[in-house]
């Protein structure tokens, strides 16, 4: 479930990926609270958030007093302190806060973030090296891969569908993937449909299993 755009939200550990989903969610509308225990950390986003507290959140003392129950969602993002990212998620936890999002720096890290609360457990780092490895590999533009080994590619249309419409091409049966939007350069992006033909040139947004994915686009030409 996303947060509810009226309600507060908590950013605790403000470093790089603190700051971003700080930003990001106060750019969307909603009011932020900011709490790192780093006073230059505060300093540098005082003038962004809606406030911004110097605190070390690892005490539940300290968090109940800034009031943490009547935040709709937390954002737990203190990553190389591992002690103090765990402490503060437990600490969260133990305080009632329904939605506890917690960045993980590895998956032991993750395992237990999940044991002490959080709700959602996220792998910054992990995920964008995937995406970079697909994307420089080969012939991907973009690529996003999601826990259930779902994921979502844009590339090039590969000869081999060109000049086809996408039913004839028959790729969902030939390749186990489906193609979710299309666009050639003189047109906005179309959601796909059977009588949709492919020209060389159009970029495709796919979407299936990991491993379908990548087959369909290694055997893309
Ligand atoms: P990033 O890689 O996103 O910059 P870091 O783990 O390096 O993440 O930084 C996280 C932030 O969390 C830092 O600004 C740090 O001061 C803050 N932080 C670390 N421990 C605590 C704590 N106990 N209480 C509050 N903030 C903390």
């Amino acid at each position: 479930m996303s947060a509810d755009k009226r309600k507060p939200i908590l950013v605790i550990g403000l470093g790089r990926f603190g700051q971003a989903v700080a930003k990001s969610l106060k750019r969307m509308g909603h009011e932020v609270l900011g709490v790192d225990c780093n006073p230059q950390s505060v300093q540098a986003m005082a003038d962004t958030l809606t406030q911004c507290v110097e605190a070390d959140t690892t005490d539940t003392e300290t968090l109940r007093r800034l009031g943490v129950e009547d935040f709709e969602a937390a954002v737990v993002g203190i990553g190389s302190d591992i002690e103090a990212s765990v402490l503060t998620t437990l600490a969260l936890s133990d305080l009632g806060v329904t939605q506890i999002w917690a960045k993980a720096v590895n998956d032991n890290h993750g395992r237990i973030l999940d044991r002490t609360g959080a709700t959602n457990i996220v792998y910054p780092e992990a995920r964008m090296g995937e995406r970079v490895a697909h994307i420089l590999s080969g012939k991907m533009i973009d690529y996003i891969e999601f826990d259930d080994d779902f994921a979502i590619a844009k590339l090039a249309a590969p000869k081999d569908i060109a000049e086809k419409t996408l039913g004839q091409s028959a790729i969902r049966t030939h390749h186990g993937i489906t193609v979710v939007g299309v666009k050639s350069p003189t047109k906005d992006f179309e959601y796909a449909q059977p009588h949709t033909m492919i020209e060389l040139g159009d970029l495709l947004i796919v979407s299936g299993t990991r491993q379908n994915v990548e087959r369909f686009v290694a055997a893309a030409s």
